[in-house]
């Protein structure tokens, strides 16, 4: 999505991935990682104008070959945002409300963590977690016991979270450019189930959208950051707590590309480019909905006037994100049952 938000603006993209995808086949050159990874990135590097990363699960080291001008967002931001315990250290700097937690790297750890946060609590490893994996919900001491000898306490770190009783989840998605201008998006209010995203609502007035952007102004300023950033962020009694900060364009952004004035992917480009930010104005309500395990009969949607589909050509396997429509208010004329048919055929594993 970042490469075809590109064409228009004439940046070509190449990729650097683990295995070949059929996803971005066709919109430029797929390079794969040979077994010395730092050098495939330094290649890579000299090939390109600027790095940048559609996923935090990269090990900053992996890039200390390539000078920092060529990287976007800088590498601080991808080591504070990949690492839970780093993202929430920050908000307690900034005097951004998180989740009660506690650091564990050890089984006794685990125990202090669980009479500091309490029950019910979740452990989750402190790197690599997406779409609810990495994870542990867990309600007395023999779930912690269970969890505990199934974890990997030579190689990974964790950390104890308290749970947030929320009403909704929310996600504030803003760009900075290269002179430290910023625009946002609405605030999206997110549904996940099992840990996954299912639908992103973009509503055209919501309450939270002052305090949430000025939690975006402190968190992009204090890591000096160019290109696209998604706070997401839990609504507790009219109080916003932040939950991830993801340095990246992100799934509750994908309404953007039909339901804003310029979409997070080319905005994202722009930043990281040096060029001035397009508007993020939202062209009225939108809905984003998630195709997950299995793919969605796309004769079916094409046939709803205003769906906009997107697959990715990833073939289905239960709780991979294949694609997801977008359906704006303007588009169509009953907005809501469009939503709710396309919800009723997602059959999601
Ligand atoms: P993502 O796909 O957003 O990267 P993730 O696997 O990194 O997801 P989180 O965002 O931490 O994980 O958790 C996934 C979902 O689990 C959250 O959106 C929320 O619904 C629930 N959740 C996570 N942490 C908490 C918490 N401390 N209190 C309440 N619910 C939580
Ligand atoms: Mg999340």
């Amino acid at each position: 999505m970042l490469a075809l938000a590109g064409r228009p603006l004439g940046i070509s993209c190449e990729f650097l991935a683990e295995e070949p995808t059929l996803t971005c086949e066709d919109l430029g050159k797929l390079t794969l990682f040979s077994k010395d990874r730092e050098t495939s990135v330094i290649e890579f590097a000299e090939r390109v104008d600027v790095i940048t990363f559609e996923s935090e699960n990269i090990d900053p080291l992996l890039l200390r070959g390539v000078p920092s001008h060529k990287i976007a967002p800088a590498l601080k931001a991808l080591a504070t945002a990949r690492d839970r315990l780093n993202e929430k250290e920050i908000c307690k700097k900034l005097g951004i409300q998180t989740a009660p937690y506690f650091s564990v790297s050890t089984p006794s750890e685990l125990i202090d963590g669980i009479n500091e946060v309490g029950f019910p609590c979740i452990l989750k490893t402190r790197t690599m977690g997406y779409d609810g994996k990495g994870q542990w919900r867990l309600n007395s001491f023999e779930d912690a016991h269970a969890a505990s000898q199934a974890l990997d306490w030579l190689s990974m770190r964790y950390i104890l979270e308290g749970v947030v009783p929320f009403q909704r989840e929310v996600s504030i998605i803003g760009v900075r450019d290269r002179n430290g201008m910023t625009e946002t998006y609405r605030l999206t209010e997110n549904k996940h189930k099992a840990g996954i995203l299912r639908k992103s609502q973009v509503r055209i007035e919501d309450e939270q959208q002052g305090p949430a952007e000025e939690i975006f102004a402190k968190i992009a300023g204090e890591l000096a950051y160019v290109g696209v950033l998604a706070i997401e962020l839990f609504e507790s009694d009219s109080k916003l707590i932040a939950n991830e900060i993801a340095p990246r364009v992100h799934n509750s952004g994908h309404w953007t590309i039909e339901g804003a004035t310029t979409s997070q992917f080319e905005n994202h480009l722009r930043a990281i480019c040096g060029m001035p930010l397009g508007s993020c104005a939202s062209r009225g309500a939108s809905t984003m909905l998630n195709i997950i395990g299995n793919p969605l009969d796309q004769d079916y949607v094409l046939g709803l006037r205003g769906a906009h589909l997107h697959d990715y050509r990833k073939s289905p396997r239960p709780g991979r994100k294949l694609g997801h429509v977008t359906v704006l208010d303007i588009d169509t004329e009953d907005y809501a049952s469009t939503i709710e048919s396309i919800e009723q055929r997602i059959i999601d594993v």
